[in-house]
């Protein structure tokens, strides 16, 4: 019988365990952690987005962009979606194509696939770290590289598999933190500390615009994060990773114009004349935030309110710009942009050119997604392909 070794329990390396077993071969998981699937169980905020109805290429980062089309055309949100339901996984899916279990708990997701694992008698070793590929290729036929990236390294992110990757000569593209939370060199950010509103972030690379996006920023006492930044945080640490000057504009009403803005301070300073600016701008921002942009401004209680401040106040809340000096680092991101160069790996079957019956499947690939399910998503699409060529493949292990 076949013997397979996958290293990493996550969501790639169980899926491929699963398929192996299934179709008759005798699978051994290794999982340096003492649980397996632990990203599996934090992710969506504990809900889990498995998926996305709408996967395409263009939502993946790679320095090989059309890498992943194979992948995600034949192991396609359908596919995946009657494999888990076969498993008896109800998902759910939201008007922009994320989905999540029906459960809304990511714990369902981590116990069904153990389970089947389990029951299917895939043995998995759970604190036992792999340190060598090498001496593993005496005991089995095919060996899985499915170790994730470094991001998350509480939940057993770690650089394992690039090493495992060099020891057959393969190459890395630089890793660096992406879907994070950004430092910011102005101070007045620990202010607002704990404030959270809905805006539309700009990005500036060596000065010109790269990119927009809308939704929710979290200041905190480094800097910021939320969903808009988490959004740009991909391109932002690949430019830091290059020595690029980063800049981010907030705007903090985009429902607002300079004009429309200025025009309704004016308006109800006109109609309450007793009221301060702090006051007027009370009913637009959070507390901490107006205080932060007054005190950005120099603006005192009593400063008159002219035209012209209004003007600078307006400019000021719809277009307030911050150098961002660093990533909140690998320990907190989500994903790794970087890891095994794609152009030596088979987009099919995930096989090694340079070593066969050596695969690598999942994040520890030069294969990033954006946020919304696409990271899982090729996850699940890789350790199924790689098993479909395991399992078709004439290897003999006695
Ligand atoms: C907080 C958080 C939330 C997330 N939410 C989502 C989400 O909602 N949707 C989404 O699509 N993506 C999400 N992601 C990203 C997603 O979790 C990963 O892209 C996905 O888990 C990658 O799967 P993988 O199988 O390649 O690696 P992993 O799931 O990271 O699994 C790799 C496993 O290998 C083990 N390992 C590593 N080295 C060794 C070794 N030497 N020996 C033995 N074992 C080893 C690790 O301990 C780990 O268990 C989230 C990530 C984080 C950190």
């Amino acid at each position: 019988m076949k013997k397979i070794a996958i290293i990493g329990a996550g969501a790639s390396g169980l899926l491929c365990a699963i398929e192996c077993a299934k179709n008759g071969l005798n699978v051994t998981v290794f999982e340096q952690n003492s649980k397996p699937a632990k990203k599996i169980l934090v992710s969506g905020n504990g809900r889990c987005n498995i998926s996305n109805t709408q996967l395409s290429p263009q939502d993946y980062f790679s320095q090989n962009p059309s890498f992943v089309t194979y992948a995600l055309q034949n192991f396609d949100y359908k596919a995946f979606e009657k494999y888990v339901s076969d498993m008896g996984l109800v998902l759910q899916r939201t008007d922009d194509g994320r989905v999540y279990p029906l459960s809304n708990e990511a714990k369902s997701v981590a116990t069904l696939l153990m389970q089947h694992a389990t029951l299917l008698g895939v043995k998995i070793l759970t604190d036992t770290k792999i340190t060598t590929l090498t001496p593993l290729f005496k005991d089995y036929d095919a060996v899985v590289v499915a170790t994730g990236s470094e991001a998350a390294s509480h939940l057993g992110g770690c650089a394992d598999g690039y090493t495992f990757a060099q020891e057959f000569g393969h190459t890395i593209i630089p890793t660096f933190p992406s879907l994070v939370q950004l430092h910011l060199r102005e101070k007045i950010v620990k202010k607002m500390t704990g404030a959270k509103i809905f805006t539309e972030v700009s990005l500036y690379i060596n000065g010109q615009k790269e990119m927009q996006t809308q939704g929710d920023v979290l200041f905190s006492n480094y800097g910021v994060s939320g969903f808009a930044i988490l959004d740009i945080s991909h391109f932002v640490s690949e430019a830091l990773l290059h020595f690029q000057a980063v800049d981010i504009s907030i705007n903090l009403l985009p429902e607002f114009t300079i004009q429309k803005l200025s025009n309704h301070i004016q308006k109800v300073a006109k109609a309450n004349p007793l009221l301060s600016i702090e006051d007027i701008l009370a009913g637009l921002l959070p507390q901490k935030i107006l205080k932060a942009v007054l005190e950005t401004l120099d603006i005192q209680h009593a400063t008159p309110i002219t035209t012209k401040l209004t003007k600078k106040i307006a400019n000021q809340i719809l277009n307030w710009k911050f150098e961002v000096t660093d990533t909140h680092g690998f320990r907190h991101a989500e994903v790794s942009g970087g890891g095994v160069n794609t152009q030596e790996i088979n987009p099919k079957t995930f096989e090694s050119y340079k070593k066969k019956n050596l695969y690598f499947t999942g994040e520890v690939l030069d294969v990033v997604g954006r946020r919304g399910g696409f990271n899982f998503a090729f996850a699940w699409a890789s350790g199924y392909l790689a098993a479909q060529d395991i399992i078709k493949k004439k290897l003999h292990h006695n």
